[in-house]
């Protein structure tokens, strides 16, 4: 009995499929075809002109690629110029040909995606399916957080919540990055995406903005006594010389801070330089602080420092005349004039800290869903739509 109706379904099934197929029929764009050799035993000559003149004027910057796909039937036509826009051609009641422009729209859904780095950041995306167009992204969020060609580590995790686009259920792109974290080596960096007025940026837990250069002066006080130049006569030497950093004269003792994030390369003594230290930064850059009267001893040779961190105390080592830091900036292998240098930050007019503090608390806890697998299951399942409140 029910294998009956059983055969009645199937017959049901096999009508709704095949009649459609016999209506419209999948057609491959070939080397060589136009639009009249397509359309020639469905359109009449004067209505494939039409059809060409409203395409046109519909979509000027149509062009018929070998590989597009079409769908013919006898009295309509569509054209797929893309994922997301295709050429309808249809007949009207009156029996006119008309061309309309199709656009299928674009779906956004936020993912969690996470992983954990081997080689690099670009490999560890690759592995879970996701493009170096992400990676690039993460890379400029963090530039001035993580140096991901020196600081990375095996083993170094990442979580990230990101907008993904969708057309017609195929993967077209990024959007946003709504935030991010990542443990490198046994430190944590954060970034959550906020925007007041017309502005945005990243921002960590604390609200400090990401996106932060170099502070100006090293010192919290301080008199230039001499400047970049590319010749000068050395106070000490008397010879003439180029003094590629910015003398400022301070009381011995005076604490010496970095001027942006970075890690400390060397803490050293040599004859010119006396006491001095040089932190190595995102980008390429490299700051140096000389004649140093001592150092911040909690700061150790390998350690990564924040802006604003005390290395050390202003003195009269080396080759010094009186108390004074000999502040430098490097750039590859170029020596740059501190006083020129000026990296942009972003300001945020109307930056409101309860808001941000409440967004960054929801992207908080959408990174770190509470636990019911272990760890290793958890980054088996590398991308999570996420459920916006
Ligand atoms: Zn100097």
């Amino acid at each position: 009995m029910w294998r009956r109706s059983l055969n009645k379904l199937l017959a049901a099934l096999f009508l709704l499929v095949f009649s459609g197929a016999a209506f419209a029929e999948t057609y491959v764009v070939q080397r060589g075809d136009t639009l009249s050799l397509i359309l020639q035993d469905t359109f009449t000559f004067s209505e494939v002109n039409s059809i060409a003149k409203q395409i046109k004027a519909k979509y000027p910057s149509y062009i018929l690629k070998a590989g597009m796909l079409a769908e013919k039937s006898a009295d309509s036509f569509a054209l797929r110029l893309s994922l997301d826009k295709e050429i309808m051609v249809s007949r009207t009641e009156l029996g006119e040909v008309e061309v309309e422009l199709f656009t299928y729209p674009t779906e956004s859904l936020v993912t969690l995606i996470q992983g954990r780095i081997n080689t690099n950041l670009f490999s560890a995306l690759a592995e879970i399916g996701e493009s170096a167009e992400l990676a690039q992204g993460l890379a400029r969020i963090f530039e001035w957080e993580i140096d991901f060609l020196k600081d990375i580590r095996k083993g170094d995790t990442f979580k990230v919540v990101a907008e993904k686009r969708f057309v017609r259920g195929k993967f077209t792109g990024y959007g946003r990055v709504l935030a991010a974290e990542f443990n490198v080596n046994k430190r944590s960096h954060k970034a959550f995406w906020y925007k007041a007025g017309t502005k945005y940026g990243y921002f960590n837990e604390n609200a400090k903005v990401l996106e932060r250069g170099f502070l100006r002066v090293p010192l919290p006080y301080g008199r230039i006594t001499s400047r970049f130049t590319d010749s000068r006569l050395h106070p000490v030497t008397q010879k003439y010389q180029p003094h590629y950093g910015v003398d400022y004269a301070a009381a011995v003792g005076t604490p010496v801070m970095v001027t942006a994030s970075g890690v400390i390369v060397r803490k050293s003594y040599s004859e010119n330089n006396g006491y001095f230290v040089e932190v190595r930064h995102s980008n390429n850059y490299s700051t140096f602080y000389l004649h140093l009267n001592g150092f911040n001893n909690a700061v150790k040779q390998g350690a990564y420092v924040n802006q604003g961190d005390v290395i050390g105390y202003v003195g009269k080592s080396g080759m010094a005349t009186g108390p004074h830091l000999d502040y430098r900036i490097r750039h590859k292998n170029r020596w740059l004039n501190p006083l020129d240098f000026i990296a942009e930050v972003p300001v945020l007019e109307r930056f409101d800290k309860k808001e941000f503090a409440l967004l960054a608390e929801k992207y908080t806890k959408i990174m770190n869903p509470v636990q019911i697998f272990d760890s290793s299951v958890m980054y088996a399942i590398n991308t999570i739509p996420v459920m916006l409140p």
